[in-house]
């Protein structure tokens, strides 16, 4: 493997990389090796276990909790009784294949089994009591977030030098979603540069995801783009440094439409072709030759007939973002493929040149590649900062532009 042209990794608080992980591990091996230490009583979900066994396990296809209970020798009586105490607290039929539980028994020569305890994500679990009292609990892990900065010069790709310097995979998708609109990111180029101070949340110190960007730098040929991550009216989204929204807004609709005949979905009935497929676009219903607008600026990629689409066109807005337009009387005269078009500009007219009962827009919205619907799509509006709140977005623009700044470019010596 190449090795990268990692600039910097700094962290602004405790262990990620690799020398504080070093540090941590041997503090654990050391008590484990020193089983003549008097043992602290243990816990385990908030229970105390020392005096206990512990059996853990992963839920087996169609595996339900009784067939588990039952295999452990639980009574049918306290299997029924957990089973009503666990309604409307947790559905058993929710035991998903491989996911962990842990049985604590009593150390009798029965295992009496005290509890079962279900972890169905990373940040959940459930405690079934099966001990003196029967009840169910559902209980949310403590979630640390910690403040954690990257920065480097990209090597290869975006992707492979985030992971190179021990990134989470998660954060480039983050970072891209962030400057959908400023950068193209299949034109990234060696050279380019970033900078991201991110909150990861972690739980009893394992990372598990993270809460969100707060701020990014990004050099991509000459020029260079800020994203600052502000809430406004508890909405949040990301500006560049004079406080305007770095999503640019699409149209609602790219036409003056009756009503919308069919909605995106996974199955429908197909009226033409006398089938169940899936739709995985809006119809607009309207009248034949009504103007068709692209809902925001960009680039035509295709302007031509197909069988089933009939005279359609499809343009790329940037990296991120696709919008493909069908059944077309006809495509407007110089829309082809390479024409830059604006925001709001008539690229053809309604019709039912294709699969088509009648005259209506087939309207397709692509994310990074996948049809979404364009109805459900989260696309905040791109306003502007409200002038009220400038001076506090000002003021955490400036922290967050300042930490960026403090992320120096160190080049690593060949
Ligand atoms: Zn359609």
């Amino acid at each position: 493997m190449k090795v990268p042209h990692i600039i910097s990794l700094s962290l602004l608080v405790l262990f990620h990389a690799c020398d504080s992980v070093v540090k941590q591990v041997p503090k654990k091996e050391t008590i484990e090796s020193l089983p003549q230490e008097a043992p602290k009583p243990k816990l385990l979900f908030g229970l105390t276990v020392d005096s206990s066994g512990v059996i853990v396990g992963k839920i087996k296809r169609n595996q339900t909790l009784s067939a588990i209970l039952q295999n452990f020798g639980v009574s049918d009586a306290k299997i029924y009784a957990i089973a009503q105490t666990s309604k409307n607290i947790y559905d058993l039929r929710k035991l998903n294949i491989g996911k962990k539980y842990s049985i604590i028994h009593k150390m009798d020569s029965n295992k009496t089994v005290d509890y079962f305890i279900f972890e169905p994500d990373l940040k959940s679990f459930v405690v079934f009591s099966l001990g003196d009292s029967i009840y169910t609990r559902v209980y949310r892990k403590k979630i640390d977030v910690i403040e954690r900065s990257i920065a480097a010069e990209i090597h290869s790709s975006l992707y492979e030098t985030a992971i190179d310097i021990g990134a989470p995979p998660l954060l480039v998708s983050k970072l891209v979603d962030v400057l959908a609109w400023q950068v193209d990111f299949f034109r990234i180029q060696e050279g380019d540069k970033f900078k991201v101070i991110y909150e990861e949340e972690s739980i009893e110190g394992k990372p598990i995801g993270i809460k969100q960007i707060k701020g990014v730098y990004f050099e991509h040929f000459d020029k260079i783009f800020y994203g600052i991550r502000y809430s406004v009216d508890q909405k949040e989204d990301y500006f560049d440094r004079d406080g305007n929204s770095l999503r640019k807004t699409f149209l609602r609709a790219p036409l003056n439409y009756r009503r919308i005949s069919s909605r995106y979905s996974g199955r429908r009935y197909h009226p033409v072709q006398k089938r169940y497929k899936a739709h995985l676009g809006t119809d607009y219903a309207a009248a034949t030759g009504t103007p068709i607008h692209s809902v925001g600026e960009g680039v035509v990629v295709e302007a031509k007939y197909g069988r089933y689409n009939g005279n359609y066109v499809k343009i790329k807005h940037s990296s991120t973002y696709s919008t493909q337009y069908l059944h077309m009387q006809k495509i407007k005269r110089g829309i082809r493929p390479g024409v830059q078009v604006e925001q709001g500009q008539t690229i053809g007219f309604v019709g039912s040149t294709g699969l088509a009962t009648g005259p209506h827009l087939c309207f397709r919205f692509w994310k990074n590649n996948k049809q979404v619907d364009v109805l459900k799509v989260d696309l905040p509006p791109s306003d502007p900062i409200n002038p009220k709140a400038l001076n506090d977005f000002l003021h955490e623009k400036n922290r967050v532009i300042k930490k960026l700044e403090q992320l120096s470019f160190i080049v690593p010596q060949a």
